[in-house]
């Protein structure tokens, strides 16, 4: 806009000073500089667990309140979680970080360390294993298998007075998006919020588990379906269970039915929206870092599928609570910005599938698991260890060899779990770790990577399996659904790598670009909008241009 010409020159004549690292402060804020030219005060980062591209698209048109407004700035229906690796820890790690697993290195919620002295040998990823109280079923939270920085953490140590907050239901998802450096950090475990080891709870914490432990102890009626809703309403029968049907009606003391449904987002954007009013977060010396994740899109899909009236119901109900969030920020006069992403997609469960044209999804077959692998490779190699041979977390992923074999077995052992392996008939493809390393770093549109590619996406050479083994579309891991999760995500597949970016800022005009873009590139995006200096080459994605004006939000005014 021509008419901000001289408000950009005043600007840039009184923030001209700062040539370090700087989150700049009461500088731009002078009469005249319009306000999108401003540095925003509050960085606004929501993940919503679960939320793939296929569900916005099916869903966008119905919202009315928070995922309207959002859609009013910049919309990528078509981001990436690029790799192959599409899970919770791997995917969040992305969101502010601006790099892939293979560099952050977080490849998996879990992975294995076969040298490593606890029985399972199993590492969570975000845990802090040194800890001796530390195990994988009940780790001690902590940020140190993440080999890279957050925005948060960048702002920190640029200026000591930014604030770093996350909050969400899951540690990995609060650590993941906060990083090294948080001022408070929030998640549910066992009933009621808790937060990092040696933290004592602010007053807005405790609050909020007094609030959540009344609703619980109480229970609750079914939540309302709005109108469009209706139509996905059709019990689907799976094992004995009729899934498909579900409101959300909460038992009393039914506290896992309680944060796997709308109201543990809600409980989550409650304490968010208190922390950010009680540390007056957006109203201080530097810009502050609020990261939220819901959980609920995720728990809800592994329970109860994608589509059926229970995802429906989530998705009018997590609309309403990002509005209330956007709008106790704008009730307060905070100048924030908004990115909101997911860390994976998901995919339906095949029973309501094969109903849905899509009868070529499958539930996995037998035969893909380490005691099912190793018995194979034993039976070809005649080789056995005392412990383990084979360590994997489910039917595909990361495989590991066990490490008290000769170099000599071990290869062996190898090539017997590929041959195994490849004979499946679910495998598309299998990778050893030496095929994954010998691969440059992917680039060029995410959608065109093959299958070598998306691996070596999350693929980390000290932490990475022996081999990586993905598993054909439309097969759901999830041999047996009679109890627990019927539904899941962790493919290569789009379904489960497309994921909406939306960007929001006050002044800024509205955009739509259905090109693909990358989760990695909303580090660098929020960055250049905040002037942070960070190094050439620190980031895997790039800047995206989130102003549908004339003004190009990668080069702000300096
Ligand atoms: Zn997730």
């Amino acid at each position: 806009m021509r008419s901000n010409f001289r408000s950009i020159a005043l600007a840039a004549v009184l923030g001209c000073a700062s040539v370090v690292p700087v989150v700049a402060k009461e500088q731009d804020a002078a009469p005249g500089v319009p306000e999108a030219s401003r540095v925003p005060r509050l960085v606004l980062a929501i993940s919503v667990d679960q939320l793939s591209a296929d569900l916005f698209a099916e869903y966008r048109r119905f919202f009315t309140a928070g995922l309207k407004r959002l859609q009013e700035g910049a919309v990528f229906p078509s981001g990436f979680q690029s790799h192959a690796a599409t899970e919770t820890c791997p995917g969040h790690a992305t969101l502010l970080t601006g790099v892939r697993p293979a560099r952050s290195g977080i490849i998996a919620n879990y992975w294995f360390d076969p040298a490593i002295r606890r029985a399972d040998k199993r590492i969570y990823c975000s845990e802090d294993e040194r800890d001796p109280r530390s195990t994988s079923t009940d780790p001690v939270i902590s940020a140190r298998h993440l080999k890279a920085q957050t925005l948060g953490d960048r702002l920190k140590a640029a200026d000591r007075a930014v604030r770093n907050v996350a909050v969400s239901a899951k540690d990995r998802a609060a650590i993941m998006m906060g990083g090294h450096a948080i001022d408070q950090g929030y998640w549910w475990k066992d009933g009621a919020f808790t937060t990092l080891p040696g933290r004592k709870l602010a007053p807005e914490a405790v609050a909020a588990n007094a609030s959540a432990a009344r609703l619980i102890a109480a229970g609750a009626q079914a939540l309302p379906a709005p109108f469009w809703c209706e139509p996905r309403e059709r019990a689907i029968h799976v094992g004995k269970r009729a899934l498909g049907t579900g409101r959300f009606a909460l038992d009393p003391r039914d506290g896992q039915g309680f944060v796997a449904s709308p109201r543990g987002d809600a409980a989550v954007a409650d304490l968010a929206i208190a922390l950010a009013a009680g540390m007056k977060l957006g109203q201080g010396e530097a810009t502050d870092v609020l990261s939220v994740s819901f959980s609920a899109t995720d728990y809800i899909g592994h329970a109860f599928g994608t589509e059926g009236i229970e995802m429906c119901i989530q998705m009018a109900e997590l609309d309403r609570t990002i509005g209330r969030l956007l709008d106790s920020l704008d009730g307060r006069g905070i100048d924030y910005v908004v990115a909101l992403s997911a860390d994976h997609g998901g995919f339906d469960l095949p029973e309501r599938l094969a109903q849905q044209a899509l009868p070529a999804a499958a539930r996995v077959s037998a035969g893909l698991s380490p005691e099912e692998l190793t018995a194979a490779v034993k039976a070809k190699t005649g080789i056995a260890v005392a412990g383990d041979l084979i360590y994997s977390d489910g039917p595909f992923g990361d495989f590991y060899v066990s490490r008290s074999l000769s170099p000599a077995d071990r290869d062996r052992v190898l090539a017997a779990l590929v041959e195994a392996v490849e004979a499946h008939p679910q495998v598309a493809q299998a990778f050893t770790a030496e095929q994954l390393s010998a691969l440059p770093m992917p680039s060029g549109s995410p959608q065109d990577w093959t299958l070598a590619q998306r691996a070596r996406g999350s693929f980390d050479r000290e932490r990475s399996g022996d081999l990586v083994v993905l598993l054909k579309r439309g097969v759901v891991p999830i041999a047996d659904p009679s109890h627990g999760a019927v539904a899941t995500h962790g493919s290569p597949w789009d379904y489960d790598r497309r994921v909406p970016i939306l960007f929001w800022r006050r002044g800024f005009k509205g955009m739509e670009q259905p090109a693909p873009v990358e989760t990695i590139d909303i580090a660098p995006t929020l960055a250049a909008l905040l002037r942070l200096n960070v190094a050439e080459g620190d980031f895997d994605g790039r800047c995206l241009d989130i102003d549908g004006s004339e003004r190009n939000s990668c080069r702000p005014p300096q």
